[in-house]
């Protein structure tokens, strides 16, 4: 409508003479804010209205009343050359990965995702073969979880690939883990293993480079397919979920391992007011990704701490549950949840305590 775009043009006009004229405008550098500081921001300035929007911006998924269950609702951007590149990663691959991240958001809240929503911006650099890869990759993740793909948006893109998914799941209202619900006392406990992502990233990383400087030399990979599939085809925790409905625990907070475990820790525990002490020998570090680290004069410790994607589910259950959960489940205890002027720290493997920073992966850096 033209009232409508004499608007714009008037406040455009407006806005770029104001920004002339004062020079001293405050600009904030969003890498001074980093990726969190930014949502934090923004989070601020959003108002929940509707009483069925239970829990907003702040959590794994949001959470939608819906009578006796909630509907649980996440989504994730991957942009190509910030989360992916496309010299190493196959487009199957990356269509699994990029199903995998956001059914791991709906395990995080102890629900079962249901329908997904695919949303692609490609150039004609791409085509219809590889964006059937693509679709193969998504296709198979969503048959191993039971999700339909139920739309999505496509659009064209100047530069690289950029994909938004948008996940929907389940879970009764009872059963919900909220990343603010730590208790303390409460076991801080983990599945899998952490850092084999991260080792597998920094192989992939290290063959390009040594491939563009080369282009004659194969990749040299080596026995280290264990790494490779962390980083290539993560696998999202169902069977974790499907155990704590079989043995009829709810864990108190619980969070997907994304970013890596110190930023996940600070998560739970800034949001539930809480401190936490987790051991160094306690982590769960797979054999040979132990031996990957040390060979790339890397700490094991510090990428299990600080790798990130390894979507394993971070969870803290209360004392009474620590017979079901350690007898039924395949999981490692890490710590314990404590008052929140005792901080965030971890015992390390000398006895020394060392306080955790949160240096998880942040988008706005580098
Ligand atoms: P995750 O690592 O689980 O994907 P994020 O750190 O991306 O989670 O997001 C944390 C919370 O902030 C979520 O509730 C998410 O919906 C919200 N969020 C992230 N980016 C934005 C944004 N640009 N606007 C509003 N909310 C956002
Ligand atoms: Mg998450």
């Amino acid at each position: 409508m033209p009232q409508v775009s004499k608007f714009f043009l008037t406040f455009g006009e407006n806005f770029r003479n104001t920004m002339l004229e004062d020079k001293n405008t405050k600009r904030t550098e969003l890498s001074e804010m980093g990726e969190f500081g930014l949502i934090r921001h923004l989070s601020s300035l959003i108002k929940v209205k509707n009483p069925e929007t239970l829990k907003g911006i702040g959590d794994d998924a949001a959470v939608i009343n819906l009578g006796k269950n909630s509907g649980l609702v996440s989504t994730d951007m991957l942009v190509e050359g910030v989360h992916f590149d496309l010299s190493y990663v196959p487009m199957k691959h990356l269509g699994y990965k990029a199903a995998m991240v956001n059914f791991s958001d709906i395990y995080a809240m102890n629900g079962i995702p249901k329908q997904i929503f695919v949303s692609i911006a490609i150039s004609n650099r791409f085509s219809l073969e590889a964006i059937e890869e693509f679709y193969a990759g998504l296709m198979l993740a969503c048959e191993k979880h039971d999700v339909d793909i139920a739309g999505g948006d496509t659009s064209s893109s100047r530069s690289g690939m950029i994909i938004s998914i948008t996940v929907v799941g389940v879970a009764p209202n009872k059963q919900i883990s909220m990343r603010n619900k730590a208790q303390l006392g409460d076991l801080i406990c983990v599945s899998g293993d952490l850092g084999g992502a991260f080792l597998g990233l920094q192989l992939l990383e290290r063959e390009k480079r040594i491939f563009l400087e080369n282009p004659g030399i194969q990749p040299d990979l080596g026995e280290n397919s264990y790494v490779l599939e962390r980083q290539l085809k993560p696998e999202a925790r169902k069977d974790i979920i499907q155990k704590f409905a079989e043995i009829k625990v709810v864990p108190n907070a619980m969070i997907d391992i994304s970013d890596g475990l110190a930023s996940e820790l600070f998560h739970i525990c800034k949001s539930s007011e809480v401190g936490c002490m987790i051991y160094e020998n306690k982590l769960p570090i797979d054999q040979s990704a132990y031996q990957l680290a040390l060979d790339l004069n890397l700490d094991p410790t510090v990428c299990a701490m600080n790798g990130g994607e390894d979507y394993e589910l971070l969870f803290t259950i209360p004392m009474k549950d620590h017979q079901k959960v350690s007898e039924n489940m395949d999981i490692s205890i890490i710590g314990q949840i404590t008052a929140e002027s005792a901080g965030i720290y971890m015992l390390d493997k000398s006895d020394h305590v060392v306080p955790i920073t949160a240096q998880g992966w942040d988008a706005f850096q580098s």
